[in-house]
């Protein structure tokens, strides 16, 4: 008796109270921040019961999700990714965006802490009504930050946000993966001395879809529209990844927020022309399919490694395959035909928390 009027009592107090599918999109649709921020907890967490209960409000939310233009921003530590950030999310805002700020930072969970995305790094954005800051997820593998990153995507869609930016140090493949979800992806890069072509990561010039030189301010304006035109060179010597598209260079100060009216253009323009060759939406369709197959074979992955027989064999294995006893495709042979024998194929209700 007891324990109904206790259940009964926080469920009337209202904080507790199970939330509902449509509670949830009533309330996002609704533009409630609070709502969202609960959808974004349920999306982050671990629990079987809150995933499943993301991935259908996620459905239900398909048709309010996509309208927004997707931007990445990429740099090293000090580069001024907030400064810029928070200075281009408010003159956006000014010509009546709604800005969302997100992050993937895997290595958040190791400094404690996310150090993307966080309020006191933009700080006129994180006061502005009009604007929305979440810290990287904090937990799991690159993969995992990934799909709340992007399932927190469509959630500030859904609650209107038509401007998402997406930050990303890149460390590992996290640059990748922020390409691999947006309509944009912004290299900031600095000034060097000399030496700065070999500054630039491999890889990262065929993701950029425009590089900006940031600080270019005070002194520092000379050296930075050199450094433009030496990448620019680069770049041109670089097939595009699009005939409709060549990456440009651009000099900027997020601080003195000099050229960020020049950048927001060239963003505009490339979506323009995507829009128009029908690009856009081949780049989001081939992202959702690469998505859901990666997200597939995380799946698939975590269930092997989830049945005992293959988790008791896997050291062994492992063992055998580092000290050269043992090819590596045939233990993956071996492992696999575990996950498949007879014993292992019982079906999922009489497996219980084997599968
Ligand atoms: P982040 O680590 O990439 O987010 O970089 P921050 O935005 O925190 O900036 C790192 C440092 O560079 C701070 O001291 C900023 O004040 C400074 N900074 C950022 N943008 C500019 C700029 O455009 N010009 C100059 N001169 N300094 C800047």
């Amino acid at each position: 008796m007891t324990t109904t009027i206790q259940a009964t009592a926080t469920a009337v107090g209202g904080k507790r109270r199970q939330l509902t599918i449509e509670d949830y999109a009533a309330g996002i649709l609704a533009r409630d921040r609070a709502m969202l921020a609960r959808a974004i907890t349920l999306v982050e967490s671990t629990r079987a019961a809150d995933q499943d209960l993301a991935r259908r409000l996620l459905q239900r939310l398909v048709p309010e999700t996509g309208k927004s233009q997707r931007i990445g921003i990429t740099g090293v530590p000090g580069v001024g990714k907030s400064t810029t950030i928070d200075q281009l999310g408010m003159n956006l805002i000014d010509e009546g965006h709604r800005v969302a700020v997100l992050a993937v930072d895997p290595t958040s969970r190791r400094t404690g802490g996310s150090i993307l995305g966080d309020k006191t790094r933009m700080q006129r954005l994180s006061q502005s009504p009009s604007a929305y800051i979440r810290p990287s997820p904090t937990s799991g593998t690159l993969g995992g930050v990934t799909r709340r990153t992007r399932e927190t995507m469509s959630l500030v869609e859904a609650a209107g946000f038509d401007v998402v930016i997406v930050e990303t140090v890149g460390v590992g493949q996290s640059e990748t993966a922020v390409a691999e979800m947006v309509d944009f992806f912004l290299v900031l890069l600095l000034a060097g001395g000399g030496d700065d072509l070999q500054g630039i990561k491999k890889g990262i010039v065929e993701l950029a879809d425009m590089i900006a030189i940031n600080k270019a301010d005070g002194d520092n304006v000379d050296r930075a529209t050199k450094a433009a035109a030496e990448y620019q060179g680069a770049l041109n010597i670089l097939t595009p990844v699009t005939p409709s598209w060549h990456p440009p260079v651009v000099t900027i100060s997020g601080r003195e927020n000099l050229g960020l009216d020049q950048l927001w253009e060239r963003i505009a323009e490339h979506r323009r022309i995507m829009l128009a060759t029908g690009e856009l939406e081949s780049r989001r369709s081939r992202q959702a399919v690469t998505w859901m197959r990666e997200m597939l074979s995380d799946r698939l992955m975590e269930r092997l490694m989830a049945t005992p027989a293959i988790a008791d064999a896997l050291p062994r294995l492992e063992d055998a395959v580092r000290g050269g006893r043992m090819t590596a495709a045939y233990a993956v042979e071996e492992l696999l035909s575990l996950g498949s024998s007879p014993a292992q194929a019982a079906p999922p209700s009489r497996a219980g928390p084997r599968c």
